[in-house]
């Protein structure tokens, strides 16, 4: 076991399934990449998978656009959101998500966690009501899902309006509701480390037919509204056309084709990385250095990354206990760096919005530990990862960590 060394690489995703190879193969034989390029009553890639992502997901409405930040971009615009409106937001999360508050002039509110890693509501009560905030980017970062019956009664007492970003919640739900469908609108990506895999993209969901039809204005439809898969009805335009700007953020039918295979094969993939992920947590749980985030009964989430907590760990030891495992090939992410490291960054860095305190969630990232699971690696894998963090985490606990 001493010099065992795991040798996959955590960036390699499954190959694009057949099916979406051909289907991008007839596509370019087309040329008709552009969607609203359309022979007669043709209906485009794109409009099929806003069709059959808006019946997979339970919403009315489905809008596909370039990428997640500007799905989320594209909603806070469309809800309102005016330059210089606070924002209410996570404190733990991607780059991405303050930079699309930014984005639009908003000015980020930041949130704290709780150790479980989800929003923590009673500062969002608080925050909500000393920043007078109405709207909220809830972000499921590393699809962890707050108590969502108990946000959304916040949200209707304190008149707040909640976008959710579900860029690591596609196919997660709360109670059997999908994460996505609590509030104004759902904002997913398509984006390689994410569920469904184009590259680059996003889908934005709601069922707010005017909210849905400024965001495809915006999106930049022009006047092709009509040539969407699930979208308003032409009429819900009439007020809004003219008066809203487009802001060329569509997808195309090349990425359009492949993610719609993706699509049909999400739920088996759900299971397959929800099975790794158990492995792994049940493994951590048992050591005693090692927090695992608490799952509620009620939330079914998609295990596509790891977190856990090594509480009390001192900057010195973190960093050793990540070098450690990259020495036997493990690549683990660790929240309290002081300098963002290649998409790990925390609020500090984040030097275009409003500097803010956040000792609670300061205090949980300095413990907090991050790895991929992507599909590529097998029950075997999973189950030697589970053993080499578990080794490591047991000589860190040995030097100084509290449990
Ligand atoms: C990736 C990501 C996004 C944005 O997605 P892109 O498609 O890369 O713009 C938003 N939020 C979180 C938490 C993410 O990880």
């Amino acid at each position: 076991m001493a010099q065992t060394r795991f040798t996959k690489s955590f960036t390699q995703q499954a190959p694009i399934p057949d099916a979406a190879m051909d289907a991008a193969m007839a596509v370019m034989r087309t040329g008709r990449l552009h969607r609203y390029n359309t022979l007669g009553d043709e209906l485009s890639e794109t409009m099929l998978l806003e069709r059959e992502y808006a019946e997979w997901q339970g919403a009315p409405y489905c809008l596909a656009v370039a990428s997640g930040g500007q799905a989320m971009q594209i909603a806070l615009r469309a809800a309102g959101v005016a330059p210089g409106d606070p924002v209410l937001t996570n404190s733990f999360t991607l780059a991405p998500v303050p930079g699309a508050i930014a984005a639009i002039g908003g000015q980020a509110v930041l949130v704290e966690i709780t150790p479980d890693l989800v929003l923590d509501l009673e500062d969002l009560e608080r925050k909500a009501s000393q920043s007078g905030a109405r709207h909220v980017l809830l972000s499921h970062m590393r699809g962890h899902l707050c108590d969502m019956e108990r946000l959304a009664e916040l949200a209707d007492r304190l008149s707040l309006t909640v976008i959710e970003d579900c860029a690591h919640t596609m196919g997660a739900s709360w109670n059997g509701r999908k994460s996505g469908n609590f509030g104004l609108a759902g904002c997913f990506s398509t984006q390689t480390y994410k569920h469904i895999n184009s590259g680059e993209g996003g889908l934005l969901t709601s069922d707010d037919a005017e909210f849905m039809a400024r965001a495809t204005m915006l999106s930049g439809s022009y006047m092709m509204y009509a040539r969407h898969g699930a979208g308003p009805a032409s009429e819900v335009y009439d007020q809004i056309r003219l008066e809203t700007p487009n802001m060329s953020a569509r997808m195309d039918n090349l990425r359009a084709a492949i993610l719609r295979p993706q699509l049909r094969e999400l739920e088996a993939n759900i299971d397959a990385w929800n099975a790794r992920h158990d492995l792994i947590a049940r493994m951590l749980t048992r050591c005693t250095a090692i927090r695992v985030p608490a799952r509620p009964s009620v939330e079914r989430y998609v295990g596509s990354s790891i977190q856990f907590r090594l509480p009390g760990i001192t900057p010195e030891t973190a960093r050793s206990f990540v070098a450690g495992l990259a020495e036997r090939g493990v690549e683990i992410k660790w929240f309290g760096a002081a300098e963002p490291v290649g998409f790990t960054s925390d609020h500090h860095s984040w030097r275009y919005v409003a500097p803010q305190k956040l000792p609670a969630t300061d205090a949980i990232l300095s413990g907090l530990f991050d790895m991929r699971l992507p599909l590529t690696f097998s029950l075997e894998d999973c189950a030697l990862l589970g053993e080499l963090i578990v080794e490591a985490a047991d000589s860190v606990a040995s030097v100084e960590v509290t449990p």
